[in-house]
């Protein structure tokens, strides 16, 4: 008997294993899907290994029930980086990988894009030759034209000869016709930049900054080598993203760009399609599972030149890739932390690059602090554009003193005075405000009593438009009631969001036409681009929003940007908040004066010696930055410490905690440089009617948490407790409380 191949399987299970099938009669090999009976199941998953002999004794050896994949669909490379984010992440590699596929492909679909084509038969020929096709017109007319010595698909027939199924049809049977499927041809790599002038940019000589961090990154094409672009909002940096892609696709090579909501920064895009006259492929969370796949598809061929995407793009295979772009790296969409798996797509890009041996420009105005320890350390070059592109000034920072200056309606009359003097200039001014709804609160004035979600410890946010409370932690929404459930007096909104301070500007600026951002009036790109071409061509003079407003737009006629209140952030327990609310207020700030209109910035706030205000005032984000690294540094917090947070939740209320409480058990004693931190209830322990809590794991050492994690995570997987709740584990979590 001839000894059978046995295929290891990767598919889409919690267990933390392979699994073994007997191969068919078809050939598979690495990186191909395949079908398989499990359980009374038949699922889908990826070949990541051939062996020779299974533990399985004979009898439970269960052959596949079919190959999918003639080529395969991820290669060695790209499993080997599935393979490392599996074992970083603690997460078994099945999900890895099913998790870096789009789900069609999951389920089975075709992952190459057949056509069929369509050609003359021999016989086909000589009846035309003959004339014996000449009673039917119309097959007489596509013979010919598959005659012609070319194989046509669709799309060409239909273009030609609009109704030529039916003849096809007709020729097939007779055997005059044949169609095949063929993949499209091999698109040969353009030796030209692909660049196109019809964007007027292009032709912009780069400042010196600008030319000396391109040719940074163009010297290291071909090799690995990490580059943090810090730059001021409208420095320039999308610029060199745009000439380093050009560099790129004139080497032959493609360009990965990650960015962290393409949906809302349909700029970005439009500039790449007026910049480059090559086929791009956009990945992100707007499209539908067949647009997905087949961007995916366009991608993976290598026919699309240019993929850019969000965070999961870091997972779609690009041959011949030449560099990994990843813009506003500092922010947190990158940072998956949901779900079981929970990966960085920052920092999986950059070891990606490293394994693929290309350069990875990270970009930000306003780094995170784990960008900036890695140009402390020496592992990522710094490349600077202190300056604003173009003419364009910074924006002065100003406080406004809530103490000497009291609201009204959210406004201090400072702030109001400055919002007229720059509207009778004829800038437009930006209002930011971190909350949407009409008022977090809704508060009875008799008895004090507020709105409780059901399900969370929180207040629900009334959204006094569609006369509705909803809770922005759990989605839950109920009818808003008219008078208190407690004692009958009167209710009335505490705190503003969003949509009141819409309102109380329509008031204070009668007639003035406003925008407004955020995720009740902007539901989708249609209404973000009809929001932002309101703001372009002028006709918005107001703008009011959350942060949807600080993420990458370009209002060249803002020249006034009013915070409203940052103040909550200022004393939050977490250790991330300062860093959080510096890059807010910078990124916000950043949206004022650019294009030669000089902006300002105006903060309101309680607390103006705080000393995250004062270092921001004082030396702008790397000000802050600099005041800032050394405290995390002394707590041993990231990304000086290593983390990695085990979170709970159950419907009982202590059932998270003595999971957690039984998981740090099985560490006892922890290793030498290890702390286990709690387990403690979350910061909201009951959300979406489930009880949260959580135990951190710390250490100075990387390797030390990894080894551990490592020993340990199998042992809880074993708990009994476990199996009622839900848990996960988070490397490098973003938020600890
Ligand atoms: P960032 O990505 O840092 O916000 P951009 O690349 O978008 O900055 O540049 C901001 C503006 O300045 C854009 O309108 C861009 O076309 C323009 N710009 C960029 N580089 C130059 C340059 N070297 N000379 C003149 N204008 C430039
Ligand atoms: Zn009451
Ligand atoms: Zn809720």
């Amino acid at each position: 008997m001839s000894q059978q191949t046995i295929l290891q399987v990767a598919l889409d299970t919690p267990l933390r294993r392979l699994f073994d099938y007997s191969a068919g009669d078809e050939p598979v090999t690495v990186g191909c899907r395949v079908r398989v009976p499990f359980g009374r199941q038949t699922l889908v998953g990826v070949v990541v290994g051939l062996a020779d002999t299974s533990a399985l004794p004979p009898d439970k050896l269960r052959p596949i029930r079919g190959v999918i994949d003639t080529q395969p669909l991820l290669d060695a490379q790209h499993l080997a980086l599935l393979g490392w984010a599996a074992q970083y992440y603690h997460h078994p590699l099945g999900q890895v990988v099913a998790a870096a596929l789009p789900r069609l492909l999951r389920e089975g679909a075709d992952a190459q894009q057949h056509l069929l084509y369509w050609s003359a038969t021999a016989a086909g020929l000589e009846a035309l030759a003959a004339g014996q096709a000449n009673r039917a017109p119309r097959q007489r007319e596509l013979l010919t034209l598959l005659a012609e010595g070319l194989s046509l698909d669709a799309d060409s027939l239909t273009a030609q000869l609009p109704q030529w199924r039916e003849a096809a049809r007709a020729l097939q049977a007779r055997g005059w016709a044949q169609s095949q499927r063929s993949l499209p041809p091999q698109i040969a790599p353009t030796t030209d930049a692909g660049a196109v002038q019809n964007d007027p940019a292009a032709r912009h000589a780069l400042s010196d900054e600008q030319t000396v961090a391109l040719h940074a990154v163009q010297q290291a094409l071909g090799n690995f080598h990490s580059f943090l672009l810090e730059g001021v909002t409208g420095s320039g940096k999308t610029e060199v993203y745009l000439r380093l892609i050009a560099a790129v696709l004139a080497r032959g090579d493609n360009a990965l760009l990650l960015c962290p909501e393409i949906g809302l920064t349909p700029q970005l895009l439009s500039r790449l399609r007026a910049r480059f006259d090559v086929p791009l492929a956009a990945l992100h969370s707007g499209l539908t599972d067949s647009e997905r796949l087949q961007a995916w598809r366009e991608a993976a061929s290598g026919r699309a030149r240019i993929v850019i995407g969000t965070r999961s793009a870091v997972f779609v295979p690009i041959p011949r890739l030449g560099v990994i772009v990843i813009d506003e790296e500092h922010d947190s969409s990158f940072k998956q932390h949901e779900g079981g798996f929970r990966y960085s797509a920052r920092d999986l890009a950059v070891v990606r690059a490293q394994r693929c041996n290309v350069p990875v420009l990270l970009g930000s105005a306003t780094p995170s602090f784990e960008s900036l320890h890695n140009v402390d350390s020496g592992r990522s070059t710094r490349l600077s554009l202190p300056r604003r592109a173009g003419s364009a000034a910074p924006p002065t920072l100003r406080l406004v003193d809530l103490r000497a200056h009291p609201v009204q309606r959210g406004f201090s009359l400072p702030l109001l005075q400055a919002m007229q003097r720059h509207l009778d200039a004829g800038g437009q001014v930006l209002v930011f405000i971190n909350r949407r709804g009409y008022a977090p609160t809704l508060l009875c004035s008799g008895c004090g009593w507020t709105a409780p979600c059901k399900h969370c410890d929180a207040r629900l946010t009334v959204h006094q438009r569609e006369q509705r409370l909803s809770c922005h932690h759990c989605g839950a929404e109920q009818p808003m009631p008219t008078t208190c459930p407690r004692c009958g007096h009167a209710l009335r909104p505490l705190g503003h969001g969003t949509e009141r301070v819409e309102e109380t500007l329509g008031e204070l600026f009668p007639g003035l036409p406003l925008a407004r951002f955020d995720r009740d009036s902007v539901r989708g790109q249609a209404d973000l681009e009809a929001a932002i071409d309101r703001v372009h061509s002028g006709e918005a003079r107001l703008l009011v929003g959350t942060q949807m407003l600080t993420k990458g737009h370009h209002f060249p006629d803002v020249t006034l940007v009013a915070v409203l209140n940052a103040d909550q952030s200022l004393f939050s327990t977490d250790f991330r908040a300062a860093e959080r609310l510096a890059q807010t207020l910078v990124q916000v700030a950043g949206r004022a004066g650019r294009e030669g209109r000089a902006g300002e910035v105006l903060i309101q706030t309680e607390f103006p010696a705080h000393p995250l205000l004062q270092s921001l005032l004082d030396g702008g984000y790397a000000g802050f930055a600099a005041n800032a690294l050394p405290e995390r540094a002394a707590a041993g917090w990231p990304p000086y410490g290593r983390l990695a947070l085990l979170r709970a939740s159950g419907e009982a209320p202590q059932a998270a905690l003595e999971f957690l409480t039984q998981a740090r058990a099985l560490a006892k004693p922890p290793p030498p440089g290890l702390q286990l931190l709690g387990p403690v209830p979350a910061a909201m322990v009951r959300r979406a009617g489930r009880h949260h809590a959580q135990l951190l794991v710390e250490s100075r050492d990387r390797a030390a948490l990894q080894r551990f994690l490592q020993s340990w995570l199998p042992q809880v997987e074993q708990l009994e407790s476990g199996r009622r709740l839900r848990w996960a584990l988070d490397v490098d979590p973003l938020d600890v409380f």
